[in-house]
């Protein structure tokens, strides 16, 4: 096994190291406080109470009231969930507005409902990631339920404007979920002044455990439940809640609260020094995606002849993880479809890589990245000059 102490982890969009304080608060709903939240004694009603501290640490972080927080078991759920209640409120509205850059908890949800006989518009980005307003209004129609658009790009950090795409809703009187399992955490977010509908969360990507998410509904907005069963979660929710795991999204949303404007800042610097050096380094680097509108922790770079899967092999063998696009394509044959749907050529496409930065990491780790990285791409450019090397040249 390869411990945490020896690796370079440059990869914390795909998922995050676990925050000591988190692990604390959570070990004794593991061991000791094992009784059921919806049991009326006492052993089971302070643990109601520490999932209610949970939701208001959730709602602090969101800029929301806590009676708009539901616990779900991923950000792929809470997607799914508000996406189906809209097409649940009204059979006259079947139509759904996404993007082209959507992850697979979005876009393969959306291709399903349209083999389903739902209808589904996809709008397109620009070459730097950005997606075309005046298009996703026209998209909108008298039959569309809802648009559905990520706040923030797991594989390039572009952000959306949400705010805009909101209002653009409100004013055609449709809902307006967005999938912030990327941003939150990483940017303030202050719901109360929003006119965005609902929005999804997931532990894992702000230092939580993994398989716990939560859905913002907004109290404006009528809510039909996917999980139907007992009256948890106020009825939005079935299911006896993952106890243990709610309270640390809870502990990991107040960390993230506390550390969020000092974070930011320096993850940024780090991310910023990173992608310097690399372009000072090495030659035909290029950044993918917008370089302002983006998170402060998200670094996609294409090498120019080197193709992603050869580069992440021998990253590998030196501990350094990063990935080719999303964690959740690694294995897929097929180059990304983010950076498809930007049009930047097959070449750029087939050799981008994300690095992205967290909490722990430090200027150790970016040295590292910065001796590593050239090495290999150089590496990679000699075996086969003016070409892209595979990874089966390397076994
Ligand atoms: N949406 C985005 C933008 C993501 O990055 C991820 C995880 O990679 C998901 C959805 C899925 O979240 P979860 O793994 O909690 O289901």
């Amino acid at each position: 096994m390869i411990s945490r102490e020896q690796i370079i982890y440059l990869d914390n969009n795909a998922t995050t190291q676990l925050d000591p304080a988190v692990i604390e608060e959570m070990l004794p709903f593991l061991n000791d406080y094992y009784g059921n939240p919806s049991s009326g004694y006492t052993f089971g009603r302070q643990v109601r109470q520490a999932i209610d501290l949970a939701r208001e640490r959730v709602a602090a972080l969101l800029g929301c009231e806590a009676v708009e927080v539901v616990f779900t078991s991923c950000g792929t759920e809470s997607n799914n969930a508000a996406v189906n209640s809209a097409l649940q409120l009204d059979p006259g509205r079947q139509h759904v507005v996404t993007t082209a850059v959507e992850h697979s908890a979005t876009r393969r949800h959306c291709e399903t409902l349209s083999k389903g006989g739902r209808s589904v518009t996809v709008v397109g980005v620009d070459g730097n990631g950005n997606l075309d307003l005046a298009e996703l209004e026209k998209a909108i129609t008298p039959r569309t339920a809802i648009v559905t658009a990520m706040w923030a790009n797991n594989e390039t950090g572009v952000l959306f404007p949400v705010e805009k795409i909101a209002e653009i809703a409100r004013r055609k009187r449709v809902l307006f979920h967005t999938d912030a399992i990327q941003t939150v955490g990483k940017i303030p977010i202050r719901l109360a002044d929003s006119t965005i509908n609902s929005l999804a969360l997931s532990a894992h990507k702000l230092h939580g455990p993994k398989g716990v998410g939560a859905l913002y509904i907004s109290k404006r907005c009528a809510f039909r439940p996917s999980l139907i069963g007992g009256s948890q979660e106020n009825n939005r929710r079935a299911g006896t809640e993952n106890v243990a795991s709610i309270v640390a999204l809870g502990k990991a949303a107040e960390c993230a609260s506390a550390a969020l404007a000092e974070e930011a800042t320096r993850v940024r610097a780090m991310r910023d020094r990173f992608e310097t050096g690399v372009r000072e380094k090495v030659p035909d680097t290029f950044v993918n995606g917008d370089l302002e509108a983006r998170l402060p922790n998200t670094s996609n770079l294409s090498f120019a002849g080197v193709e992603s899967d050869a580069a992440l092999m021998l990253f590998d063998r030196q501990q350094l993880c990063c990935s080719a696009g999303s964690a959740c394509r690694t294995g897929a044959p097929e180059p990304s479809h983010v950076l498809r749907a930007m049009n930047l050529g097959p070449d750029r496409t087939r050799g981008s890589m994300r690095f992205s930065f967290g909490r722990f990491n430090t200027e150790a780790d970016v040295d590292k990245a910065l001796e590593i990285i050239p090495a290999v791409i150089s590496r990679l450019r000699e075996l086969a000059p003016g070409q892209p090397v595979r990874e089966s040249a390397l076994a």
